[in-house]
This record gives structure tokens, sequence and C-alpha cells, in this order.
């Protein structure tokens, strides 16, 4: 192949769905990927007996040589007026001992199709006062378009995806009508009414997993395995949704295996290509006149530290790193309700999912979410490992006792960027390739513990109307677990507080542009990202397409 009009780094809902609009529209493009391409058949089937203790069949946290992939900053020491607050299980007690707050791990795939393989199918929209924080709420930042244009985005891409939701949740506004709902689950059913008891109303989700067959994909079955791998197709991963079309150009070529280590420079401050080693372990050089980035907003900005801080004059790449709050507690409802039946987290609740100054004392929002097969309540074995103490014949009887009867509640709250929340390079870690790993810092300020307090409370809540008996709760207050990252190379007008320009390029390095996480400037207000990602990067495809057609600057 000659060289491609434009190299995608990273395959995941980002970069995927870029390559996507590229190649519809007419570009070549080759994307390097660097961890493999899976088949689901074969890699993850979930017809195994013990299904439920396989998980991804991936290790994010370690690289070929066995070698952490990350650092981690300093533990935040959490406040005692807290400790009500601590992840806790029936069989283990506390589960995150002392007052520090632990990096439990970075939850992402590396592969075709990147995190979207273990994604839920979550497809959100954001309350369109996201894009705003600063002008309405002076926190955050504001984005640097609206959210008229940012909904065409979202129209495209649900498209392709296929998104089964409501059709109008009041909080979410939408132009573009989706596919049926799912049906709430059985358990979820049963405690719609709690729900009611603190103000909100559980609907059902709004996910990319088909409601009725589609496009050659199959409807969901229901067998709650999202996170471990979708086997049928009908949830719309990115190398599902977005994959064979593009390929289907023969525009596209993919190359798996293919770790970008540097960017290349060319003349008059422009990228001329990456670096990257291939399958085999030869180093090889790609060229094109565009390169996009989508390692993700951790391995984005970690490149371009490694590239000799390329498009970091204003030392930017990096900060303003956001995650999503998350509280889950489980409960054991008095009946049997087998909540493995069904989506893994098949109902929404978004009333408090709108930002706003909160009389709790924080500014935020969050959605609440029924969460049985995300929390792990997908069959005895979860039970048995964290529901209940001891060992023996008593373990075995408790086991039987309260097996089927948990319930997971949910509450995703918004983070705002702040100054120990970021990434840099790790001065003592290298990875195989010799490289620096990418360093993590997370740190929740005042705002998000008040807003984390209100998201638990509400949860207990919503339990205790429901009769539950909490047995377990997980939180990010006392672990960083980040599934959702964020704003590393954020957009925005001003190149003093952003990384990249409002169409998605550098402001320094005019044909580098970012179609990840790393380019969204705000968290939502409980939203799941990938969709706001995946139509950012379509939007940023379209604005090379547009300079291309322009003519280089
Ligand atoms: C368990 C779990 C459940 C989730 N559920 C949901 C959900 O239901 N809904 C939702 O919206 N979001 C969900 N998320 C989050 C969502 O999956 C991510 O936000 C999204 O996939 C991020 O997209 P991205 O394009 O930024 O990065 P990714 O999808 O992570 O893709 C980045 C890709 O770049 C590759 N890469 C990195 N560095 C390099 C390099 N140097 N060279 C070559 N390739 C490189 C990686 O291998 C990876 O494949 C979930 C995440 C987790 C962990
Ligand atoms: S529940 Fe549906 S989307 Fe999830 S893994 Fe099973 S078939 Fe796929």
């Amino acid at each position: 192949m000659p060289d491609p009009d434009v190299i995608v780094v990273g395959a995941g809902a980002g970069g995927l769905a870029a390559a996507w609009r590229l190649t519809t529209q007419g570009a070549r493009v080759v994307l390097l990927e660097g961890g493999r391409a899976y088949t689901p058949s074969k890699d993850y089937p979930q017809s195994a007996d013990h299904y439920e203790r396989l998980a991804f069949p991936y290790d994010p946290e370690f690289d070929r040589a066995g070698r952490p992939r990350y650092g981690y900053g300093e533990a935040q020491v959490l406040p005692a007026a807290l400790d009500a607050y601590r992840s806790h299980d029936a069989a283990h007690g506390r589960l995150v001992p002392g007052r520090a707050r632990r990096y439990a791990q970075y939850s992402h795939v590396r592969g075709v199709g990147g995190t979207t393989l273990h994604f839920q199918g979550e497809s959100h929209r954001y309350h369109p006062d996201a894009l705003r924080m600063r002008s309405a709420l002076g926190v955050g930042v504001d984005w640097p378009l609206g959210f008229a244009e940012l909904e065409r985005y979202y129209d495209v891409a649900e498209a392709q995806l296929g998104v089964a939701a409501p059709a109008s949740i009041p909080e979410r506004p939408r132009s573009a009508q989706p596919l049926p709902a799912h049906t709430l689950g059985y358990a979820s059913q049963v405690l719609a009414p709690a729900f009611r008891s603190v103000g909100t109303t559980l609907v059902p989700n709004s996910l990319a997993v088909l409601s009725v067959p589609r496009a050659g994909r199959p409807a969901c079955n229901y067998c709650n395995s999202c996170t471990q791998g979708c086997p049928l197709g009908d949830k719309g991963s990115a190398d599902v949704a977005f994959l064979p079309a593009a390929l289907a150009t023969g525009r596209l070529e993919v190359r798996a295996n293919a770790q970008v280590l540097l960017i290349e420079r060319g003349p008059q401050g422009r990228a001329s290509g990456v670096i990257y080693v291939d399958a085999k372990g030869a180093e090889q050089v790609a060229r094109a006149e565009v390169v996009l980035l989508a390692c993700g907003a951790i391995e984005t900005p970690r490149l371009l530290l490694n590239s000799g801080g390329l498009a970091n004059g204003s030392g930017q790449v990096g900060r303003h790193l956001t995650e999503t709050l998350l509280w889950t507690s489980v409960g054991l409802l008095e009946e049997r309700v087998d909540a493995h039946r069904g989506l893994p987290i098949d109902g929404s609740a978004w009333t408090f999912a709108i930002p706003e100054r909160r009389p709790e004392g924080y500014v935020g929002g969050f959605r609440l979410a029924t969460s049985h097969g995300m929390a792990g309540l997908r069959g005895p074995a979860f039970y048995a490992e964290f529901l209940a103490p001891g060992f023996g014949l008593e373990h075995q009887r408790r086991v039987a006792e309260i097996v089927g009867r948990g319930v997971a509640v949910s509450a995703i709250g918004e983070w705002l960027p702040n100054s120990g929340t970021y990434v840099d390079l790790d001065p003592s870690r290298k990875d195989v390739f010799g490289r620096p790993v990418a360093r993590i810092h997370s740190r929740l300020e005042a705002n998000e513990l008040t807003c984390l307090k209100h998201m638990a409370d509400t949860v207990r809540a919503i339990l205790a109307a429901a009769k539950a008996e909490i047995v377990s709760e997980v939180t990010t207050l006392d672990q960083f677990m980040a599934t959702h990252v964020l704003g590393t190379c954020r957009l925005g007008e001003d190149p003093a507080t952003s990384v990249a320009d409002p169409d998605g390029f550098s402001h320094e390095v005019p044909n580098l542009g970012f179609a990840d996480g790393s380019a969204v400037p705000s968290s939502g207000s409980g939203d799941s990202p990938s969709l706001t990602i995946s139509a950012l990067a379509i939007r940023t495809a379209d604005k090379a397409l547009a300079r291309a057609a322009r003519g280089p600057r």
C-alpha cells in the first residue's frame, strides 16, 4: 500500500469510529493497534461451565515481559469523617485498610475494539449543560462547540452502533429515534418502586446492544456477559459497529500488535508519521499527511510526552484527567429474584443527572443504575466469594440461603478536573520497549467527596426502601479503578488551557489530531462516555477531510 492519507493510532471507541468515517468518505487509512485482534467465538464464547469465573482474556496491568504497564502517584489520605463510606463486603470486611486511597487498577483493553470489547454497551448523550460548565456553573471548562453540533454526531454514531433506548428521557433530550428499548429484567422491576421512593424513575438503560436484529447482527440473548466479551455481535463494540463497514471500503488496513513508540516530526512543525514495533518485533516507520491519536486518555498523552513533549508547549498534555465517581451497593432482598438474568446494567434513573449546584453542597450530578451483572451477580461463585463470610458447612449453608437474592444499585457521578488528577511519565518504570510508562495521579477534591456521599446516601435509601440487607459496597472513594478516563488532551479555544483546537487538532502541530477520550473536556453528569468519544472522533475525521480538501496549512 502506498502511504495512506491518514494514520490512526489505536483501535478503540474513538480510533475505529474515525477510521470508519474517513474510509467511508474516501480516505485511505492505516490503523496501528498495539493489542491483538480477538476472535469472539474462540476467545470469549461464554459457553464454559465456569463462565462466571472467566474474565475478558487480557491482562492490562502487565506487559508481555510481566512489567507493570502503569505507575501511580501519591495515594490520597481520606478524612475519618468518611469512614462510613468505605468499600467493604461480607466475606472480607473493609477492602482497603488504613486511611490512604488505593490505586486498584486502570481498567481498559488493548486490542482491536479497544476498551469497548468489555464495555457494557451503555450509550449516553451528555446533558446540553455539560458542555458549558464554566459559563453555567463557574466550574470546569466550556467546550468549544455547542450541543446542536455534538447532537448531529451523536445521531451518526448511534445509527452505526445500533442504540436501543427509551424514545424520550426528559433529562437527555434527543432528536433521532433509537431502536426499541430493552425491557427491565425481573430484579430491576422489583426494585422500581424503591427508586420512586427517592423521587426518581427507573427506566431501561440506553445501550448499544441490539434489541432487534439489524445489519446482519442478531438481537441480544441476555446472557449477561457484556464485560466478559460479547460472543454474538449484538453489542456495538467498535470492532463490530465500525470495523466491518470500514474494511468493506477496501481503504482500511489494520495492523494489530503494532505498538507505536514515537511520533515523527517533519518540516514546518508538522508530524510526518510514526515509528512503531510490528508484530514480529521489528521497528517500522509509517507516514501520512495526517496522524490521528486514539490511544485513550492515558496512553495518548504518554505517547506525546515520549515523543519529546510534542504538542506540549503550554504544558497541558496529560493535565485535566477526569474519571467518573462510582458507588455500588449490593443488597439481599427477602425473596429470590435471580438478577443474573438479563443485561448487566439494565436500568437507569436520570433525575439527579443534570449538572447543577446542589443543595447538598457540590456542583455536578449523578445517574443511578441497576447494575446487578456489573457488580458481579452473575452466578453462585460471586455469592460464595464475596457475600458469605467464613468457610465449611456454615459457609455453604449461608450461600444456599442467599443465592439469587442479590441486587445491585450504582450511582455514577461527575468528576470535575483538578490540578491533582493528571498523567505524566513515570521516572522509574519503563515498558518492554524501554519507554517510560504513564504515571496516573488521582485526587478527589471536596466537591467530589461531597457528591460521593450524596450518591451513597441515595443508593442506600433505595435499598432500604426495598428492604434489602446491604452486604457489599464498592466505591471510587477509597479505590482508583477508573474505567472512564477523559480530558488529558482536551479541546479548547485557548492553547494555554487546552491541547487540541476546536476542530480536534493540536494547537501546535497542525496535522496531528485527537480521536479518543483524551479530547473530551468534561465527564458528563453520570454518563458513560464512549458514545461521546465516538461522536467527537467522527467529527474530528470530518474536520480532517475538510482540511485535506482545502490543502495543507
Ligand atoms: C469494564 C468497563 C466497562 C465499561 N462500560 C462502558 C459502557 O457501558 N459505556 C461506555 O460508554 N463506556 C464504558 N466503558 C468505558 C469505555 O469503554 C471507554 O471510555 C472507551 O472505550 C474509551 O475509548 P478510547 O477510544 O478513548 O480508548 P480505548 O477504547 O481504550 O482504545 C485505545 C486503544 O489504543 C491502543 N493503544 C494504546 N496505546 C497505543 C500505542 N502506543 N500504539 C498502538 N495502539 C495503542 C490500545 O491498545 C487500545 O486498543 C467501560 C470501561 C470498562 C473498563
Ligand atoms: S447480554 Fe447481549 S450484548 Fe451482552 S454479551 Fe450477552 S448477547 Fe452480548
